[in-house]
């Protein structure tokens, strides 16, 4: 009983680690297209797939389930992947075999579109009703206007939040032993496949729960930040990355920070480029001031960066007092814009991140 337990473990893990086997098929044919004689699976001049025979009643299904995909590339199947071996998924994605999963980003929309009307479908149209008119002028009314429109839309909201990861990954998990040196291009398909993830979870397990034991709103989205997305993350990294638990752990209890810092970043440059464009003369203190908190907040996050990658590189062990350096000249750059963020009377990089951190426990 239990050693059929393990051997069954032992092929879910053989599965999620390498699900695909290819063969050449062996039997010689000549294309139904061109007329070419091959052994191959698809024909060597003209492209066409070997199976592709003269039309019949198989041909009529191979046609309806072409919507979806075909073999390994099909959506289901590359949902089902999703669910089961995320990180093994992206990891064989971005490493080149494009052929096991379905076009990431065409995924994306075709399940943010489904997630959106079955939320339709399961919340009360009611909640959505009458939203505040903006009030705001110049550059901040479009920032609220995308702001109240992505409130009003939370599946995008999710493809959104999902896009600050890419740099904290990149920072935190660019040394990683399963996966090392992963550029931004490839971050931002990793992103993908996380949102697709969270949408399908969120849409056809979290939403249907928190239907049918009408749980409110708070409790879905506490327990979804706090707890479903957590776990998510930590299996896919772990997957994909190939650290350890505790190495993964760590990692993805930082990118909290990181996300925070690059968020207060787009609103100041935001703000700052919109007192120069839109008010210039009365703003021009408020100007200085969103420009030492955006160097505050680089300064920060170049420091966490630092220390990252003295323990991503265990460079210590080699180098001693010197691997620390770097760091702590960056570290002394950050006290001075810090203090000087102090002094001007506005929230340094530190202060915006604790309070940030107060937000979210309270
Ligand atoms: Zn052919």
């Amino acid at each position: 009983m239990l050693s059929d337990l393990k051997k069954l473990y032992r092929r879910f893990k053989a599965w999620q680690e390498n699900p695909f086997e290819y063969h050449d098929s062996h039997i010689h044919h000549g294309c139904c297209n061109c007329g070419a004689e091959s052994e191959n699976n698809y024909c060597p001049r003209c492209g066409q797939k070997a199976v592709h025979g003269p039309i019949t009643w198989r041909s009529v299904w191979q046609g309806i389930m072409d919507v979806w995909g075909v073999g390994t590339r099909s959506l289901p199947y590359t949902l089902w992947q999703l669910l089961w071996r995320p990180g093994y998924l992206i990891r064989d994605y971005i490493s080149g075999k494009r052929q096991v999963s379905f076009p990431p980003v065409k995924m994306m929309v075709i399940v943010g579109l489904i997630a959106m009307l079955a939320d339709n479908w399961m919340t009360d149209a009611n909640s959505q009703s009458a939203a505040d008119p903006i009030t705001s002028t110049g550059l901040i009314y479009y920032w609220d206007l995308v702001t109240t429109w992505l409130l009003n839309h939370i599946e995008w909201v999710t493809l959104v939040a999902f896009s600050y990861c890419i740099i904290p990954i990149w920072i935190l998990f660019r040394s990683a032993p399963a996966y090392p040196g992963h550029n931004l291009p490839q971050g931002f398909f990793i992103q993908v496949f996380s949102a697709t993830q969270f949408l399908l979870i969120g849409t056809f397990l979290l939403e249907p729960i928190a239907v049918l034991f009408s749980l409110g709103v708070d409790i879905i989205i506490g327990s979804t930040v706090t707890v479903v997305v957590p776990i998510m993350l930590l299996i896919n990294y772990k997957q994909l990355f190939g650290y350890g638990w505790w190495g993964t752990f760590w990692r993805v209890l930082m990118i909290i920070p990181f996300g925070v810092l690059i968020y207060r970043l787009m609103v100041r440059i935001f703000y700052a480029v919109n007192s120069l464009l839109v008010e210039p003369g009365d703003m021009v203190m408020e100007f200085w001031q969103d420009l030492m908190i955006i160097a505050d907040v680089l300064m920060l996050m170049w420091l966490l960066a630092e220390i990252v990658g003295v323990i991503n590189r265990k460079s210590w062990r080699e180098l001693g007092w010197q691997a620390f350096k770097r760091p702590l000249l960056i570290a002394a750059g950050a006290l001075l814009t810090g203090f000087a963020c102090y002094r001007m009377g506005v929230d340094g990089a530190v202060t915006g991140l604790v309070q940030s951190y107060i937000n979210i426990i309270a």
